[in-house]
């Protein structure tokens, strides 16, 4: 895919886990991205980006917007050539949520202080979570429960073994020949 690199790009849900990828990826070819959130003074919801265009040649600008308010992410899309929009509303009424959790954040947590990282890594959370930090913002105790769910996912993916080259399928080969 070739971009447009003179102007910037947006990424919506900048603080998520795709997008931080996609965020990295854009920024180490230079480009500025404008990252609605919403909270832009959140200096810890943002360390990782933050941290991510200190070391690449692109930049990064935040903007408040909220996917809820029509209209707020006008400003942010000002001038860009192309949006990626990954940002999607979640439901937070969840009736069981051990049920359709597995482990909660808080009993992954629990594992842990309890030295059972392996535990902690093999659960549904750290794959289900979708870093909207609604947890780490309202945690009483300070937990960075976002960013540990993270890190562990981070883990997750480096212990998977190595994808095989996938196969050439026939029709795909012969349009090669
Ligand atoms: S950041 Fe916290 S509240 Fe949001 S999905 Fe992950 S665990 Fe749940």
């Amino acid at each position: 895919m070739q971009i447009e690199k003179t102007a910037p790009v947006m990424v919506t849900g900048a603080t998520g886990y795709v997008a931080g990828w996609l965020v990295k990826r854009l920024l180490e070819e230079g480009l500025t991205v404008h990252a609605p959130v919403r909270d832009p003074e959140n200096a810890g919801k943002l360390k990782y980006l933050n941290e991510i265009a200190a070391s690449t040649p692109g930049q990064i600008r935040f903007f408040r917007a909220d996917l809820l308010d029509q209209g707020s992410y006008a400003e942010a899309m000002e001038g860009c050539a192309i949006v990626f929009h990954t940002a999607s509303p979640f439901v937070i009424d969840v009736k069981d949520p051990q049920r359709d959790l597995d482990l909660t954040p808080q009993q992954v947590m629990n594992l842990l202080r309890l030295q059972l990282r392996e535990l902690a890594l093999g659960s549904r959370m750290v794959w289900d979570c979708v870093t909207c930090y609604q947890c780490q913002e309202h945690c009483p105790q300070g937990v960075e429960v976002a960013d540990i769910l993270y890190e562990l996912r981070n883990e997750a993916v480096r212990r998977l073994p190595p994808l095989k080259p996938r196969a050439q399928c026939p029709a795909e080969a012969q349009r090669e020949a």
